[in-house]
């Protein structure tokens, strides 16, 4: 049966916003009937896809949502943990379009990257797997920007240093990063504003402001702007985070490897004053010494987004940055070289949008791979 009635909960939220920008981009709304829910406006007009907008329904009404044969959500893992149960035990066996982690790890759900796992995810459709969650956005970014590796197996183990962006712990998160660094440049202006000024007491000025209370940290709980923050995420048995175990368990569940076969991956997670691109340092043990220009183009174009930076200071300066990928789907990856580790290592750099192929991308695709699949 053509999939034509959608409800999508979490819309206004960053995530969803950015999916919604991007269905409208590419004309996914087209042949749909959608309908937007809210947990906190029922009644108030949702958003208008050109056809006028409509009063939006309740996020909590479940069986309004049964009668949807695909829900996309960018609410999060409480509702999702909330709803979702109370849905199937109504017998509602429509399709579950994720953004939250809640259910990635249940064996009854896809974690999608459909550039890497579009086969599994066309055999789960096939086969009666009804739940679809996009996967963190850092792993999301790593496989991408590591395809062409994957594919040829030739990564024995690897770690990856990562350096997110505000925008990983939410809209006000973001906001909180620049009323930081507007707190900083307000408490060394006058300094700033005489050239002659020597550097140490406008040093001395920042770090005053980063200790004192002036400093806006509800949200992070520290200062990020000209520091960073080592930790995200909860505590883990083996002294990592959880962010930081996603990388392993995550990666290998969309790599679809057996659990005797798992590829080791060790993740450093590190908040960063980047407003939405994560950016990562990956340290990769090859199976065997592959030449570099066996290399190069294996990773180059693995995907239609991934593409080799060359290793030089004014390319990697031009493309390589927060500030040229934000709010793009690309998904460069640079700084490539053997390391003096051996020549079965491999250093390499990435950056991607957190809120595109890190969020919101893989879940419209799935949207659009149903589609195609059911007619
Ligand atoms: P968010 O921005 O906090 O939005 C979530 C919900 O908060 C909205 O749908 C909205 O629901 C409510 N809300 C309350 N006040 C709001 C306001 N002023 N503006 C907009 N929405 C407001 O959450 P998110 O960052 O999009 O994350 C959603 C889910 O995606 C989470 O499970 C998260 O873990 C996951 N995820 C996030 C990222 C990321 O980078 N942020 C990446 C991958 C996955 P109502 O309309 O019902 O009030």
């Amino acid at each position: 049966m053509s999939i034509e009635n959608v409800g999508i909960v979490g819309w206004r939220g960053m995530v969803g916003s950015v999916l919604l920008e991007r269905m409208r981009a590419e004309g996914d709304f087209a042949g749909l009937t959608t309908t937007f829910y809210s947990t906190s406006q029922v009644g108030q007009d949702g958003p208008d896809m050109g056809e006028g907008s409509l009063p939006l329904g309740d996020a909590y009404d479940v069986s309004g949502l049964a009668k949807h044969q695909v829900v996309i959500t960018c609410q999060g893992g409480d509702y999702t943990k909330q709803v979702l149960p109370q849905l199937r035990e109504g017998g509602w066996d429509g399709f579950w379009i994720d953004a939250a982690s809640a259910k990635r790890m249940d064996e009854d759900s896809i974690i999608v990257l459909d550039p890497l796992n579009r086969e599994r995810i066309e055999s789960g459709i096939q086969s009666g797997v009804k739940n679809y969650i996009g996967g963190n956005c850092t792993v999301s970014l790593m496989l991408l920007a590591l395809h062409g590796l994957f594919r040829e197996d030739l990564i024995e183990w690897m770690t990856c240093m990562t350096y997110q962006a505000a925008s990983g712990g939410g809209a006000r998160h973001m906001r909180e990063l620049v009323e930081q660094m507007g707190t900083l440049h307000a408490g060394s202006a006058d300094l700033l504003a005489d050239p002659a000024t020597n550097i140490i007491p406008i040093d001395t000025q920042v770090t005053e402001t980063l200790r004192s209370d002036a400093m806006p940290t509800e949200n992070f709980g520290a200062p990020l702007a000209a520091s960073l923050l080592p930790w995200i995420d909860s505590a883990q048995p083996l002294g990592d985070t959880r962010e930081e175990w996603k990388a392993f368990a995550e990666g290998n569940k969309i790599l679809g490897r057996p659990a005797d076969a798992q590829i080791p991956i060790d993740s450093l997670c590190v908040r960063v004053g980047a407003m939405r691109c994560h950016s990562q340092a990956f340290t990769i043990k090859l199976r065997k010494d592959v030449p570099m220009d066996e290399i190069e183009p294996m990773l180059d174009g693995a995907n239609d987004w991934v593409h080799l930076v060359p290793n030089d200071k004014e390319t990697t300066l031009q493309q390589l940055t927060p500030t040229a990928v934000t709010g793009t789907l690309d998904i460069p990856v640079g700084r490539v070289r053997k390391m003096r580790l051996g020549n079965d290592y491999l250093a390499a750099f990435t950056v991607g949008d957190q809120l595109l192929w890190g969020a919101a991308e893989p879940l419209r695709r799935t949207l659009s791979i149903l589609r195609e699949l059911q007619g």
